[in-house]
């Protein structure tokens, strides 16, 4: 097949071919090795090649590679359910099993809607979510995401969502307010925008535990989703986090929400479920929500082909079992301070780094052109593309962002390294970033 053949997301500009991976490692076909410093978008949580994933991948192709879920179920999804809903926090009883993130969203957003007509209470609505945040490229959740570039086109197809201040502690805490003020602030925000919009017209409150692709990974301040949990239940709204880059063990714990003392209604999780090696996501639901919908229709009024596909299931389940029987979580909270720790100590005082922040093995650098201002750079100058390209150059992965957020925030690089990391590749990781970042700020 011709490469020109095939689409990416640039239609005339291919990116090198790649031919292989093992461990933190991809290759391309000139056989230069990068380190996946992103896990492509925070997906490849146990790096490339992992033989029990692969293991676990062939065994059920060799047993059943597809059975449709309207005649179906299989073993492999039930499994992996019960190892999910054993894992997730309280109360949360079922999975509904997708293909990817944006997936995840819709199915969790008709969810939630169904819920609320299934119980009598059908003139709901209304979404609420955050500016400054991603759910994904499908209508619905690019509707509820906040990224105005990425909505700019599509304005007019799109839901009509209401959008809060998303938790954006560097930018946008008041210089008189405690972390815990601010938390308490944004969720009076929150509160105020559902009374405008009438409390018994919304549906639930949408946002990102740790925000990721829009912002360069926005930790919530103590106390912030303890408060929004508290406004949701005043008004009767549900919460569907969306943990679909931040979830699965990236911020060190298994869901992000965990260290955040709340526990949503609904849950997306996505990437790091499957860690790359099979196209899946799902839908982490509380049991009154799958009770409502059991009790009313009797099913979910939602599908897809490849609903819960099996070879997904078997890849994600393997990538769990991994995760836990290496006592991966643990470490991702230790290589994340180390992680965290090099990042500060090689970036820290630099003129035109603005704020390191993260969670785990999750991390955002903002970049700035001027510290006291918190000035962002022109966008002209796509300084986000820049820092691609030269630690590209250098054998290293890593996500930026820059100049999609509202036209205001500017550039950022995100960092996500697989939680098999040694902490000298995390030092190589952040070595050849300073070295990305320095040519490419000049001038
Ligand atoms: N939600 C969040 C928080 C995401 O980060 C992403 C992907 N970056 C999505 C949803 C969409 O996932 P996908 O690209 O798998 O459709």
């Amino acid at each position: 097949m011709s490469e020109t053949h095939v689409i990416h997301r640039h239609l005339h500009r291919l990116p090198p071919r790649a031919v292989g991976g093992r461990g933190i490692y991809l290759r391309d076909a000139a056989g230069r090795d990068y380190i996946d410093a992103s896990g492509g978008a925070a997906v490849s949580c146990l790096g490339h090649g992992h033989p029990d994933v692969l293991a676990a991948m062939h065994a059920q192709i060799d047993r059943l590679a597809y059975a449709h879920t309207s005649f179906f179920t299989t073993e492999v999804a039930e499994e992996l359910a019960d190892q999910l809903v054993r894992t997730a926090p309280a109360g949360m009883s079922h999975a509904y099993f997708v293909s990817g993130g944006s997936e995840a969203v819709e199915a969790a957003l008709k969810m939630a809607r169904q819920y609320f007509v299934e119980i009598g209470q059908p003139q709901r609505s209304r979404f609420i979510a955050r500016r400054q945040s991603y759910h994904g490229n499908t209508l619905g959740a690019l509707a509820v995401g906040g990224n105005a570039w990425r909505r700019a086109q599509f304005a007019p197809l799109l839901i009509d969502v209401e959008h809060v201040a998303p938790c954006y502690p560097y930018r946008e805490q008041r210089g008189d307010e405690t972390p815990e003020q601010y938390g308490q602030r944004l969720a009076r925000e929150l509160d105020e925008a559902i009374v405008r919009i009438g409390a018994d017209q919304v549906i639930a409150f949408v946002a990102e535990t740790v925000g990721g692709a829009t912002a360069g990974v926005l930790t919530p301040v103590p106390g912030y989703f303890k408060a929004v949990r508290e406004v949701c239940d005043r008004h009767g709204v549900l919460l569907i986090l969306d943990e679909v880059m931040c979830g699965m063990g990236r911020t060190g714990t298994l869901h992000a929400c965990e260290q955040d003392g709340v526990v949503p209604d609904l849950m997306t999780i996505a990437k790091g479920l499957g860690g790359g090696y099979q196209p899946i996501g799902a839908v982490l639901a509380q049991g009154r929500i799958v009770e409502a919908m059991s009790a009313g229709s009797g099913f979910f009024q939602h599908g897809h082909t490849y609903l819960g596909h099996p070879v997904a299931c078997a890849a994600a389940l393997a990538v769990q079992r991994v995760i836990e029987r290496d006592g991966l979580l643990a470490r991702v909270r230790v290589a994340g301070e180390h992680l965290g720790g090099s990042l500060r100590q090689a970036l820290g005082d630099h003129p035109h780094v603005g704020d390191i922040r993260g969670r785990g093995l999750f991390w955002g650098v903002e970049l700035v052109s001027e510290r006291a201002g918190k000035t962002p750079f022109d966008p002209e100058r796509k300084l986000h593309a820049r820092i691609k390209a030269e630690a590209f150059a250098r054998g290293l992965l890593v996500y930026p962002m820059g100049g999609t957020v509202d036209g205001r925030y500017g550039d950022h690089v995100l960092l996500a390294p697989p939680f098999v990391s040694t902490d000298a590749q995390l030092d190589t990781i952040v070595g050849r970033l300073q070295d990305a970042l320095q040519a490419a700020l000049a001038p």
